[in-house]
């Protein structure tokens, strides 16, 4: 079921001002965050309008974290991470996602949690479409 005021479900301006989208996969969407103040940083929503992880059924965790699992491999890989944080909030945007943020030891904010309070980091539609390509291709 979609939520006509979740930016996931409706995929309106409010999602493309803060991410783009990377590839589908079997019950969830990858986004590059635009904020690349970690590089490498990305978003997995579930596919469908849940609040809470419990509301998915078994498979449908199974399934997702399958996914997460094979993405945050291959971020932590092509990024160089020393580690991979996974956050879910959802406060304030309460659609199932879960962030995935590559750490560096020498990088912003090693040892405690990530950010969106500090300076922001913006890349160009070039450098975000090149990012969004070696993802893809590393999947
Ligand atoms: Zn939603």
């Amino acid at each position: 079921m979609k939520k006509e005021n979740c930016f996931y479900c409706t995929k309106n301006h409010e999602l493309s001002d803060l991410m783009i989208k990377i590839c589908d996969f079997e019950n969830s969407t990858l986004y590059l965050f635009k904020d690349q103040r970690y590089p490498g940083r990305c978003v997995l929503a579930f596919h469908d309008h849940r609040e809470e992880l419990f509301e998915l059924s078994e498979e449908e965790q199974k399934v997702f974290f399958k996914s997460l699992s094979e993405i945050a491999s291959v971020l932590k890989k092509i990024f160089h991470a020393d580690k991979i944080n996974y956050a879910i909030y959802g406060d304030l945007v309460s659609h199932f996602h879960v962030h995935i943020v590559p750490k560096k030891k020498d990088g912003p904010e090693w040892g405690i949690p990530f950010t969106d309070m500090k300076e922001k980091i913006y890349l160009t539609d070039e450098e975000y479409q090149s990012r969004i390509k070696l993802i893809k291709s590393s999947l």
